[in-house]
């Protein structure tokens, strides 16, 4: 494993960082306050393409490999602090562009993709259900066929994206007496008659639009279909793997500046007459920021590696994402009581960040459920 960027490698991540700064930067506290989503900064990332990484250059996108993609995002996490905007970026990428890159037909990759790649349609992914959280093969929500269409009816919970989406993978059964075997997959534009989108509040990641999806006889061409009929499990399986590998690809980055501010004011701070970083207990606290930094970015980069090669990453997604997530929590409460009452306050952005980082340990699978999965692939 070679994990050396090359030139033009380094050259783009320069780039994102500067786009990042330049153009996607906003009044954070105040969006954060009024949960706006910040349409402008999506739309800088679609002129660069930030949207379509792994979508082929025919297609509109920039071609990346699965390592590519993770340092570019991981710099994107550096220099924006923005994790709504990201975690809408990751949803789209993760869930609806890879799976459809990787099993749509020609049709669906012509018809859909040079638009989600550029940014100018945003996908989102509603598998959730009230009723069916972790347990999501329980799902109710059914597609009834009709000659050359799906009937749609449901209810599904915690779209990422939705208010703002163009299309969505909708998970639902053609026929609940087979289980998971009867889960397929639609590819859903959100214009559709029978598809109602009402807006969720959260306690983080409030920049990124979630909603709840209802659908009444919402009526779907076959030609939507991703994958096979029955195909459900397989095409979610697929699209967590890379999910779950990824999606704290921009968390690394964010942990970063939060470990340099908090370096920085342990040393600029003093107390009892000399910087408080001379204090075993704060140094302790740096220390692990530091190795939780490292240790994170070598689980993300080797997974991304195994993606790449199209090697198996089931077990190791799992395995990323949970550590990922709680790294980032536990950074962010280091980074909170490094500065004292200080990183108690707004305007430091540090409340945001510890909100922003608690929805990782749930999305794509709450981190019981990794862990039963990893459990369960080491025979346990
Ligand atoms: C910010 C955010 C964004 C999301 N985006 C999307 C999205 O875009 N699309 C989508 O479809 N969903 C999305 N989700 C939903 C997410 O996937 C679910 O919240 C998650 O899978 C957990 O389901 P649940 O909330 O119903 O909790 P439950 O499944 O009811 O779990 C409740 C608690 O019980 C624990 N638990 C459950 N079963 C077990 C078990 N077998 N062993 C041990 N513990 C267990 C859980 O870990 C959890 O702590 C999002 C969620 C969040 C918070």
């Amino acid at each position: 494993m070679d994990f050396s960027w090359s030139e033009a490698q380094r050259r783009f991540f320069d780039s994102i960082e500067a786009l990042a700064k330049a153009e996607v930067a906003t009044d954070l506290v105040m969006a954060d306050r009024e949960g706006r989503f910040h349409r402008a900064g999506w739309d800088a990332c679609g002129r660069v393409g930030l949207p379509g990484l792994p979508v082929p250059r025919r297609l509109g996108g920039l071609e990346c490999d699965a390592l590519t993609m993770v340092g570019a995002l991981e710099r994107l996490g550096y220099a924006c602090c923005d994790n709504g905007l990201l975690f809408s970026l990751h949803a789209h990428l993760w869930t609806v562009v890879t799976p459809l890159l990787a099993l749509g037909t020609e049709e669906q990759k012509q018809r859909f993709l040079p638009k989600l790649a550029k940014g100018q349609w945003i996908g989102g992914n509603a598998m959730t259900e009230p009723e069916a959280g972790s347990d999501a093969f329980a799902l109710q929500t059914t597609a009834r066929r009709e000659g050359d269409v799906y009937v749609l009816n449901g209810h599904k919970s915690f779209v990422s994206n939705a208010p703002v989406a163009h299309v969505l993978t909708v998970y639902a059964t053609v026929n609940p007496a087979k289980g998971p075997a009867g889960i397929t997959v639609l590819l859903v534009e959100t214009e559709r008659e029978g598809l109602e989108i009402e807006p969720v509040n959260k306690m983080g990641l409030r920049t990124s639009p979630t909603g709840e999806v209802r659908f009444r006889d919402c009526r779907v061409p076959v030609a939507n279909r991703l994958g096979d009929e029955g195909a459900g499990t397989f095409v979610f399986m697929r699209s967590m793997t890379w999910e779950r590998g990824c999606i704290l690809a921009s968390a690394v980055g964010t942990m970063r500046p939060l470990f340099e501010m908090s370096l920085r004011f342990a040393r600029a701070r003093r107390q009892y007459g000399q910087n408080i970083g001379k204090y075993q207990q704060v140094a302790a606290r740096l220390v692990a920021m530091k190795e939780r930094l490292e240790t994170s970015r070598l689980l993300l980069y080797r997974t991304a590696w195994l993606l790449a090669q199209g090697r198996p990453a089931y077990l190791e997604a799992a395995l990323t994402k949970r550590h990922i997530s709680e790294a980032w929590v536990q950074t962010c409460e280091d980074a909170i009581q490094i500065h004292g009452g200080l990183g108690y306050r707004v305007e430091t952005g540090l409340d945001r960040e510890l909100r922003d980082a608690i929805g990782s340990r749930l999305y794509s699978g709450t981190n019981e459920i990794q862990s039963n999965l990893v459990a369960s692939l080491l025979g346990l």
